[in-house]
């Protein structure tokens, strides 16, 4: 009865070793998650805008916003946006 009972189990044993082994064949899934961790990588850099004015690179979230003849036009101040119209006005 013992003995039955030790085959039943190295029975099992295999079988789940064999299961393991075809996985790993069949679906190498788990090493495909390694490439994708599950930490966000952090953003290397804004959307930068340029100036028309002065041709200064400003990031989208500090740059003075403005429309000018129905486009919108970044400037990094509301100074040069008011040198810009001026300048614009003249031409
Ligand atoms: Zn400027």
């Amino acid at each position: 009865m013992l003995g039955a009972m030790l085959r039943l189990i190295v029975a099992i044993v295999i079988v789940y070793l064999v299961y393991r082994l075809a996985k790993a064949i069949f679906l190498p899934s788990d090493e495909r998650q390694e490439h994708f961790p599950g930490e966000p990588t952090p953003i290397d850099g804004e959307d930068m805008v340029q100036d028309p004015y002065c041709n200064t690179y400003i990031p989208l979230s500090d740059a003075y916003k403005a429309s000018i003849d129905g486009k919108i036009c970044y400037f990094c101040s509301q100074e040069c946006f008011e040198k810009y119209k001026t300048e614009k006005r003249k031409n």
